[in-house]
C-alpha cells in the first residue's frame, strides 16, 4: 500500500555539512531500511544540463531534461542517461549550480514524483534531503532536522573534499540561503520534526538517539 510505505520513512533534512548522509546511511543500515540521497538526484540532474550545455535558466529544457532522464541513485553509484556521475556531482562545478536547478519548479516536481515512487516500491526507507518532511513525506514516522554550527559544517566539508575553509564556509551559506529562500519548498524545520545538533557529536551518539526515537514511535 502506498500510504503505508510513505509512512514507513525516516525523514532527514537539514543545510549541507550537517551530518545527513552519514547518518542516514548509518541509520538506514542500523534498521535494515533502504537509503536515498535526494541531494544526489538534483545534482545529478544539474550534472547533465551542464554536460548537454543547457541555458539553467532555461525552466522549461531543464524541466524536459528531469522529466525524460534515467536516473539511478544507488547507495555508492550515481547514473544518469548511462553516464556515471558519482565523482561530477560532487566537484564544485555542480555544487556551485546545484541551488539554481532545484529551485526549478517543474524538476522539483519530477524529483518529487520519483522520490515517493521509490518508497513505495522499497516500503519506506530512510531518505534525505531538504523537503523531505514538510513536502515529499509529510505522513512519514519520523522527521529528523539536523544541524550543526556553520564553522563545524564547512571544517567537515574541507575534511571530506579539501580546500579552504573560509571559502567553503561562504559557498556553504550561499547555497543555503539560496535554497532556504527559493518559492518552491524551501529548507526549513518540519513543525513536528526533532531537531538535532550533531556539532561535537559523534556519529554513533546521534544514531543511538535516531534510532531510539524510531523504535518508541514504531512501539
Ligand atoms: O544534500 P546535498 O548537499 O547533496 O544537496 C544538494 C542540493 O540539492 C541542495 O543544496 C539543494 O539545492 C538540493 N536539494 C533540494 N531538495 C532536496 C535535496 C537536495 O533542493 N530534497
Amino acid at each position: 500500500m502506498v500510504i503505508d510505505a510513505h509512512r514507513r520513512v525516516v525523514a532527514i533534512d537539514g543545510p549541507a555539512g550537517a551530518g545527513k548522509s552519514t547518518i542516514a546511511k548509518a541509520l538506514a543500515s542500523r534498521l535494515n531500511m533502504k537509503y536515498l540521497d535526494t541531494g544526489a538526484m538534483y545534482r545529478a540532474i544539474t550534472f547533465e544540463a551542464m554536460l548537454r550545455e543547457l541555458d539553467l535558466d532555461d525552466q522549461s529544457a531543464v524541466t524536459h531534461l528531469a522529466q525524460d532522464c534515467d536516473l539511478h541513485v544507488g547507495i555508492d553509484r550515481v547514473i544518469i542517461n548511462g553516464h556515471d556521475a558519482t565523482q561530477a556531482i560532487r566537484g564544485s562545478e555542480v555544487t556551485g549550480n546545484v541551488s539554481k536547478v532545484a529551485a526549478n519548479s517543474g524538476v522539483r516536481t519530477e524529483m518529487r514524483l520519483r522520490q515517493q515512487e521509490w518508497a513505495t516500491a522499497h516500503g519506506g526507507g530512510v531518505i534525505e534531503g531538504r523537503d523531505i518532511a514538510t513536502v515529499v513525506f509529510p505522513d512519514a514516522v519520523l522527521k529528523v532536522f539536523l544541524t550543526a554550527s556553520p564553522e563545524v559544517r564547512a571544517q567537515r566539508r574541507v575534511d571530506q573534499h579539501g580546500g579552504n575553509v573560509t571559502e567553503i564556509a561562504s559557498a556553504i551559506a550561499e547555497r543555503d540561503l539560496l535554497d532556504s529562500t527559493r518559492a518552491d519548498s524551501p529548507l526549513v524545520s518540519s513543525f513536528d520534526a526533532v531537531v538535532v545538533d550533531t556539532s561535537n557529536r559523534t556519529v554513533e551518539d546521534v544514531v543511538d538517539e535516531i534510532e531510539s526515537m524510531f523504535f518508541e514511535r514504531n512501539r
